[in-house]
């Protein structure tokens, strides 16, 4: 009797993982299938050639990566309650592909990232930016949704802080996509605004040094 007993709590049991398994995918699945729709609607509007592929991670931690053999990106389930839009979710997946595109570039390329962490993290800021551009997402929701956390550890270096990150990426939408800068619908997002005002000392340097750089083509220019 007292196996039975067993046998029946641990059906019990078994069943209700399932069920619980179940109800989980239920709410995961529209997390999979955006992801999915915005990373290879990035892909195909870049032209990007190699497989890269994407998954939701049922994994509470704040964080996004893909894995350096297969490709993979995982974006966790942690990351969720800072998504406002599809900017910034299209932002965290732009900034994996620029790492995918990185490491399809070979084994030697591979130790590089290694080496040099911080040197391509930026370098993978400013290609999310021009993918997210290419497919029509705004490329200010790079810098809203980092603002947003740039304390969690996976995001945050200790050797460039959140708001020398936040410049570097500024300053190549400054350059590069002005028109998003002046003409953005941004201007009243209180992420945007925080942004704006933690970071004036950084954005008055650089547009004092791209005013420097206008000043000087202007006196080449200049008849002798
Ligand atoms: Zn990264």
């Amino acid at each position: 009797m007292k196996k039975i007993l067993l046998l029946f709590i641990t059906m019990l049991m078994f069943s209700q993982f399932c069920l619980a398994d179940e109800l989980r995918l239920d709410k995961d699945a529209p997390y999979q299938k955006k992801l999915m729709e915005i990373g290879f609607r990035i892909l195909n509007a870049n032209r990007v050639d190699k497989r890269i592929t994407f998954y939701y991670k049922n994994d509470q931690d704040v964080n996004a990566k893909i894995l350096s053999r297969s490709k993979k990106v995982y974006i966790y389930k942690g990351l969720i309650p800072f998504i406002d839009n599809d900017d910034e979710f299209a932002a965290i997946i732009a900034h994996e592909i620029a790492h995918g595109i990185e490491l399809h570039e070979g084994l030697a390329r591979r130790i590089a990232m290694k080496l040099r962490p911080i040197k391509y993290e930026q370098k993978a800021d400013q290609t999310a930016v021009d993918l997210l551009v290419n497919s029509g997402y705004n490329p200010l929701g790079l810098i809203i949704i980092l603002n947003k956390i740039s304390g969690e550890p996976c995001f945050a270096s200790s050797r460039s802080n959140g708001t020398k990150r936040l410049a570097n990426i500024y300053e190549y939408i400054y350059k590069k996509y002005p028109a998003y800068l002046v003409y953005n619908d941004y201007k009243k997002n209180i992420y945007y605004q925080n942004f704006l005002l933690t970071s004036k000392p950084e954005r008055a340097k650089i547009r004092q040094k791209y005013q420097q750089n206008k000043l000087l083509q202007v006196n080449k220019k200049e008849p002798k």
